[in-house]
């Protein structure tokens, strides 16, 4: 590839919405262009790297016997209200009509075309298992998109779907999909961990998120250096700690009155610093005598992350009174509500408990406090205006580094991270409410046992940048750089055997199927140094008549701080 047919768009300052380096340095080396918010145009640099993470994936996704399709970004609504996923879905899903009034979904996700075509084409025991994956554009209107593609609306996922006949045989469909996992992001160069992650409203029997580690990112997670212990700090096998931290066995500092509650008396009530429960959501229960004293009150906590999304809420209970606090297990909260802990509030509240009917937990931007009594709650409760956005705040469970580990082995170290994929062990979420069945060896109908496998092909290129990066630009990977070698030769229009050079050190590296870049532009080089270190392609080779004069050019890794000469005759072989 020569500069000159290529389009090559940098930029010496970032706009000033770019908040973070990966999104700073894809902005000023032109690697997206902003459309809207959260909205971008992928340019031709950006787009190659896209290319490169789509290849790895397609790669390892088929030597794991995965099987790719392609289902419809745009999905009609119907098949989301099978499983209930148009009521519960909040916000973030994106609605249509067309000209028929018919209503339709830009998909985040694909559970329910998926299971659609399961159910229809799997109909035997001998047709399974079977993983079906997809890389297509997704759309999720996020309360809050930034940092580029990191958390856009619309955005590119690979997303793959096991069906196996059993819970036994989906776990080793999903324990391939987690090794797929490893040796995917192991090929793209990035640090990662590998992390125990709730299964949220998406429901199911296990689930792992892989975690790039960085800084910037927006989750938090914690492992352990003794054991193989790693998980999501919002998953609940941290909270244990909380509670712990949280149990002096004492009477209620205060119960929550109504009419007079307030968020710092259920902060003081649950001895947890207000900082954590300024995403959470109080209901109290009071249980009487007859005498009609309270005897039990009963806090119920919905710890809600960052985003806080209805998709992302937890639950836990906090008993005061006689027993000192524990948080509830999930079936105890389903038990109580009747429905699963995500989907408490209006929307999907099935036993009538008496939470204000006007807002859903999606919307929690007004917080609901008090007792769970018609009109003893107070709604738009100030959760603490001057505290720091939930996201920043590092421990936001309370969970500190040198806490001892869940399984005692070891103490807990904490990291930030970005999710770059998710691995989930359904079960039968999906195909129960879509009727998904194939027929078992005695001809009698099962359900088929799922699993669902997503990357964020995307923001894996803001990802690898916040681990690859200096103060001169982005450090691609080999795998997924635009192009792996840049050639700079001094003087390409002035000087005869500089443009032989680099002309023939060009096709010698592109015949060897090497993503070659020349850069035959005739920018100063400082200039064009300065550009191909931005953009961050990995190797360069300056070929100049000064070191041709020696039969040398001049070789210099994008790490590397000074450049070593190189006998002309043998750059090709040692970038091979
Ligand atoms: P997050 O917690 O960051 O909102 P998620 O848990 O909602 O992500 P999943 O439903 O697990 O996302 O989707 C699979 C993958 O898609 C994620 O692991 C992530 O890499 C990617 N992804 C999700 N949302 C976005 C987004 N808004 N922009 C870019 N990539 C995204
Ligand atoms: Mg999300
Ligand atoms: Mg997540
Ligand atoms: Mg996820």
């Amino acid at each position: 590839m020569k500069a000159s047919q290529f389009f090559i768009s940098t930029l010496k300052e970032a706009p000033s919405d770019a908040e973070i380096v990966s999104h700073k340095l894809m902005m000023r080396a032109g690697l997206i262009k902003r459309l809207g918010a959260g909205i971008y145009n992928y340019m031709p640099m950006g787009l190659r790297v896209i290319r490169k993470v789509e290849h790895i994936i397609r790669e390892e996704m088929n030597r794991a016997g995965a099987i790719e399709l392609l289902m419809p970004i745009v999905q009609p609504a119907e098949l989301w209200q099978e499983t209930g996923r148009w009521d519960k879905m909040g916000p973030e899903l994106l609605r249509v009509k067309d000209r028929h009034d018919r209503d339709f979904v830009i998909q985040p996700t694909s559970e329910e075309v998926i299971t659609d075509i399961a159910r229809q084409e799997l109909r035997s025991y001998r047709q399974l298992p079977k993983n079906f994956y997809h890389i297509q554009t997704k759309f999720r209107d996020e309360r809050r998109p930034r940092f580029g593609v990191m958390r856009g609306r619309e955005f590119t996922m690979k997303d793959a779907y096991s069906f196996d006949r059993d819970l036994e045989s989906a776990r080793a469909s999903y324990q391939t999909m987690y090794d797929a996992y490893v040796r995917i992001f192991q090929r793209m160069g990035l640090q990662f961990r590998a992390v125990a992650a709730d299964t949220g409203a998406i429901g199911g029997q296990a689930s792992h998120e892989f975690q790039v580690i960085a800084d910037t990112g927006e989750d938090a997670i914690v492992y352990c250096e003794q054991s193989d212990y790693a998980a999501n700090i919002e998953l609940a096998e941290a909270l244990p700690l909380i509670a712990e931290r949280a149990a002096p066995a004492q009477p209620l500092a205060k119960t929550p009155t109504p009419g007079k509650s307030t968020c710092e008396d259920v902060a003081e009530l649950l001895q947890l610093p207000l900082s954590q429960t300024v995403k959470s959501l109080v209901l109290a229960t009071d249980e009487k005598n007859e005498a009609g004293e309270v005897v039990r009150t009963t806090v119920w906590l919905l710890l809600v992350r960052g985003d806080h999304e209805l998709n992302e809420v937890k639950a836990g209970k906090i008993e005061g009174l006689k027993d000192g606090f524990r948080f509830a297990t999930v079936a105890e909260i389903e038990e109580h509500f009747g429905c699963k802990p995500g989907y408490l509030g209006p929307i999907g509240l099935k036993k009538p408990v008496k939470v204000v009917a006007d807002r859903t937990v999606a919307n929690m931007s007004d917080f609901v406090c008090g007792a769970n009594e018609a009109d003893f709650h107070y709604t738009g409760v100030n959760w603490g205006r001057d505290l720091p956005e939930p996201d920043l705040v590092a421990d936001i469970r309370n969970v500190v580094a040198g806490d001892p580990s869940p399984d005692g082995k070891g103490v807990l170290s904490i990291q930030r991270g970005i999710e770059v994929g998710h691995v989930f062990l359904l079960g039968t979420r999906y195909s129960k409410d879509m009727n998904a069945t194939y027929l078992d060896e005695s001809g009698k109908p099962q359900l088929l046992v799922m699993g669902c496998y997503g990357i964020g092909v995307t923001r894996i290129l803001g990802a690898a940048i916040e681990q690859n990066h200096d103060e001169r630009g982005i450090i691609w990977p080999d795998a997924i750089a635009p192009f792996r070698v840049v050639i700079c030769p001094i003087g390409y229009d002035r000087s005869a055997e500089v443009k032989a050079a680099a002309d023939r050190l060009h096709d010698q590296l592109a015949d060897a199927g090497i993503d070659v870049m020349l850069d035959d532009r005739g920018e100063r080089p400082g200039a064009m140094f300065a550009d191909w270190e931005l953009i961050g392609v990995p190797h360069r080779v300056v070929i100049s008549d000064r070191g041709l004069k020696d039969g040398k050019v001049e070789y210099q890794g994008r790490r590397d701080s000074a450049a070593t000469p190189l006998a002309a005759d043998q750059v090709f072989d040692f970038l091979r």
